[in-house]
């Protein structure tokens, strides 16, 4: 038996349990992990909640990451006692996820951890920070340098926003955070922003081109504010954007795209080929300053993510959320 978060869903009503399920129960897959850590995501939240359709079966182990050892493995790839790291490829919403004991996976879908980053700091960074790490890749190839101005960041007190700000900094950009949370102004100057704006600033609607200010952005938010975000980029410059905190729509023109030449970089993590997963934790391990993520991270305790996962969507949560399992 092995404890794991249980999402079942019955006459239509979405139930989740802290349970004790049966390894027979797992899923298939060529390499077994003992989990040492998982986290708590935005999309996890969402699962857990059910306010978004994320579970695609039932029962379903949220989770859609985790950092643990291998402890059975016909993968040629891996032997028991290797440390790895999932993220993304549909674990947490259609096939069994990380917020449990053990979890059954393709070994295709592991990345072996990168070294000097421990299992907690894997998860410290998570799916989140490696999304940032995307994100800043995708920015590098469109040309955006240190030297051509200041990056926005949305979102930037939440997971994805925190780490990117980090490494921004860490890179020599001058990096102007977004929050709708001035109370967290200290925090981020002290991962490296050198502005922090109020989200208010972007959340209404602007014009089709506003004064350019940044050379790139990462934006997390999605809907007006991408839109805002986008007016206000500076001639070639380019937008990575990975997520919808404050929408799925885009009430944008075309106008910064056709008169500024400014790229719309879309950045997904989920279906992300290897190669870029390796990449992407390679450049984490040498470009995030990982005594920064002191500050990022918190532990929850498994038995209390249920409850959190509330709080979470509410965006009552600071940085990034660890799960310690194992
Ligand atoms: P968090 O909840 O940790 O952070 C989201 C942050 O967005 C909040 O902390 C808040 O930051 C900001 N925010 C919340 N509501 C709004 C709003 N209405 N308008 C503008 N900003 C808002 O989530 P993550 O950082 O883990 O994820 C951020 C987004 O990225 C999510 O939409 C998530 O689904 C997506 N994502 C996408 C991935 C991909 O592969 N494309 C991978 C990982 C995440 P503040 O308090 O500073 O304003």
């Amino acid at each position: 038996m092995f404890k794991a978060i249980l999402i079942d869903k019955q006459n239509d009503a979405q139930q989740v349990r802290l349970a004790e399920v049966n390894e027979a129960e797992l899923p298939e897959g060529d390499v077994t992990v003992r989990v040492a850590y998982s986290t708590l995501n935005y999309k996890d939240a969402l699962a857990i909640t059910g306010k978004s359709p994320i579970v695609r079966s039932y029962p379903m182990v949220p989770g859609i990451d985790f950092s643990g050892t291998v402890e059975q493995s016909s993968h040629p790839d891996y032997k028991p006692g290797d440390a790895v790291v999932l993220n993304g490829w549909g674990v947490g919403e259609k096939h069994w996820g990380g917020l449990a004991e053990l979890a059954s996976v393709k070994g295709d879908w592991l990345v072996p951890l990168q070294a000097p980053i421990t299992l907690r700091q894997a998860m410290g960074i998570g799916t989140a920070g490696y999304t940032a790490m995307l994100c800043v890749m995708a920015l590098e190839r469109h040309g955006v340098t240190p030297d051509q101005g200041d990056i926005l960041v949305t979102g930037a007190a939440g997971g994805v926003g925190s780490v990117a700000v980090a490494i921004l900094a860490k890179l020599g950009y001058s990096v102007a955070a977004v929050t709708g949370r001035p109370q967290e102004a200290e925090y981020l100057r002290a991962l490296g922003a050198s502005q922090v704006l109020e989200r208010a600033e972007f959340a209404e609607k602007g014009k089709p081109l506003a004064k350019e200010r940044w050379a790139g952005a990462v934006d997390v938010a999605g809907g007006q504010v991408l839109a805002n975000v986008l007016a206000g980029i500076k001639y070639r410059g380019t937008v990575a954007a990975c997520g919808l905190a404050a929408g799925m729509g885009l009430p944008a023109t075309v106008a910064p795209f056709i008169l500024r030449g400014v790229t719309l970089a879309g950045v997904d993590s989920v279906m992300c080929p290897k190669s870029d997963r390796l990449e992407a934790w390679r450049r984490l391990a040498a470009d995030l300053d990982l005594g920064k993520l002191g500050d990022v991270v918190h532990d929850l305790a498994l038995d209390a993510v249920i409850p959190a996962a509330g709080r979470l969507i509410d965006g009552q949560v600071r940085g990034r959320v660890v799960v310690p399992i194992g």
